[in-house]
């Protein structure tokens, strides 16, 4: 069986250096074979062979969650409330402003990250207003703000089409979109984790929208819950084909399921292992041929897992996340904040060479060996 396995990795390595495309069968055999080495020393081929060097990139970010009170209840998310509940928060455009000014003193972050919960209790002005005011406030900081759901949401408050709320949004100061909301595209999953979500064809035609309008965005994926091997590798290849339509997506970043605080903990979901995060890292590399970054989301993954992950075709660690709600809810155990000089130290000791970015991977600073 080990023979297999090793010949298929093999057959693999051959279409890599030969710059073909991986299948569906070649995810799969990726995805179940057990030589997590030979994944990871694949995934870094695969990276240097469509151009990517030495260089670690991270940004110097701020995490806005402006409100928690959402309409969709997906299974797996202990940020969510409802209006009623006590944690349930929503900051106005100006107090949201004012404490972005005031972290902004502390750190100078290049990039807002905000997502959000569907609030049905908000219309279409006060994002608007959120972003009008922040751009004014801040207007050197690249607004990254609204996954596609709440894009779609924003629809449904205003009347308005995807294209007309994502043009007056840009034109407001909004620079590119997170990529949130993306879960795992197969049916069978989102009906059993995210029975209220809106469909994959929405997901990407917010995307695809914001391609054509000149807006970037980043792609995601939540592993480690319910979903096959199967459904994950459909769900890398739906994003590369929409990658070959429009080239729009800027960074992927798959994303670990935390079960704490979710229905998932209490039927006996645990955390994903090191093993599976690092062979999803590789798998991603190698399967994403047309997305440039691989994120090692450190948040998610911890420390250390993200530095081993950056010799398993990551090529980013994400940013300094100056605040953090989303997994931290749901269990997880890192801090919020990385100091630059910390991020410098992993990125160096992992034989890297770290790059500060801005959001769209211009260097602004590089710290050669
Ligand atoms: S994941 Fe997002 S859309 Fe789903 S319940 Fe949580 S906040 Fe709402």
């Amino acid at each position: 069986m080990a023979a297999v396995a090793d010949r298929t990795l093999e057959e693999i390595r051959d279409k890599v250096v030969a710059g073909e495309r991986l299948g569906l069968d070649d995810g799969l055999a990726l995805l179940e074979s057990d030589d997590l080495l030979a994944l990871g020393e694949l995934a870094d081929l695969a990276r240097r062979v469509r151009g990517g060097d030495d260089r670690v990139f991270f940004v110097q970010n701020l995490y806005l969650n402006q409100t928690n009170v959402c309409r969709v209840k997906c299974k797996f998310c202990a940020f969510a409330a409802t209006q009623k509940q006590e944690k349930a928060y929503t900051i106005t455009p100006d107090e949201l402003v004012e404490d972005a000014v005031a972290q902004h003193e502390l750190v100078p972050f290049t990039e807002i990250h905000m997502v959000n919960g569907e609030n049905p209790h908000v219309d279409f002005g006060f994002y608007l207003d959120t972003i009008a005011k922040l751009h004014e406030a801040l207007p050197d900081v690249h607004l990254k703000c609204y996954t596609a759901s709440e894009i779609h949401h924003m629809t449904t408050l205003s009347g308005l089409a995807h294209e007309q709320v994502l043009r007056e949004l840009k034109e407001t100061g909004l620079g590119s979109l997170p990529g949130g909301g993306a879960e795992i595209f197969a049916d069978r999953v989102r009906r059993l984790v995210a029975p209220g979500k809106e469909c994959p064809d929405i997901w990407f035609h917010v995307h695809d929208t914001a391609h054509r309008l000149g807006i970037p965005t980043h792609c995601t994926m939540l592993y480690g819950h319910v979903e096959t091997y199967e459904e994950r590798i459909d769900h890398l290849l739906r994003l590369r084909d929409q990658q070959d339509r429009t080239g729009g997506f800027l960074a992927f970043v798959p994303l670990a399921f935390h079960p704490e605080n979710t229905v998932f903990e209490r039927r006996g979901f645990t955390f994903q292992t090191g093993a599976e995060d690092l062979k999803m890292l590789a798998v991603s590399r190698l399967v994403l041929d047309n997305v440039a970054h691989v994120k090692a989301y450190w948040i998610s993954l911890t420390m250390p897992i993200a530095q081993v992950a950056l010799h398993f075709g990551a090529d980013d660690v994400q940013g300094t996340l100056v605040r953090e709600e989303i997994f931290r809810a749901a269990g997880g155990t890192t801090g919020t904040e990385q100091k630059l000089e910390e991020l410098v130290r992993v990125v160096r000791a992992a034989g890297r060479v770290p790059v500060e970015r801005d959001t769209l991977y211009n260097e602004l600073r590089r710290w050669d060996p």
